[in-house]
C-alpha cells in the first residue's frame, strides 16, 4: 500500500503519514481556521466554537469516515466528525 504524508486539514501543524485516497481529500474543513476546531474548553465562550465547527462537520461528506478515524485512533482533542471529545469519550463506552 503507497502511503502519503500530508497535513491535517483540522491542524496544519499536523503531519499524518496515511494510505493514498486519504478521505481527508474530501474534507469540508480544508482552508478553514483550525483554532475552530480545538476550542481550550466545551463549555462557557468556547461553545460557540464547538457550534461553529460542528457546523462545517454537519457539511462534510466524509464525516463518518472522520468520527471513525478519531474513534480508531482515541483522538483526544478537537472537534472530529462533528463531536467533541467528550462526546467521542461517550460513543467509545
Ligand atoms: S467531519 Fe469535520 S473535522 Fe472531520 S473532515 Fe469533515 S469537516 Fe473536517
Amino acid at each position: 500500500m503507497n502511503t502519503t504524508m500530508y497535513r491535517d486539514p483540522a491542524n496544519p501543524l499536523a503531519v499524518r503519514k496515511e494510505a493514498d485516497d486519504h478521505w481527508t481529500d474530501l474534507s469540508e474543513c480544508r482552508g478553514s481556521d483550525p483554532e475552530i476546531f480545538y476550542p481550550i474548553t466545551e463549555f462557557g465562550p468556547a461553545r460557540d466554537q464547538v457550534a461553529e465547527a460542528k457546523r462545517v462537520c454537519y457539511r462534510c461528506a466524509v464525516a463518518a469516515e472522520c468520527l471513525d478515524w478519531a474513534l480508531r485512533a482515541g483522538e483526544p482533542a478537537g472537534i472530529w466528525g462533528g463531536t467533541t471529545p467528550e462526546e467521542r469519550r461517550y460513543l467509545r463506552r
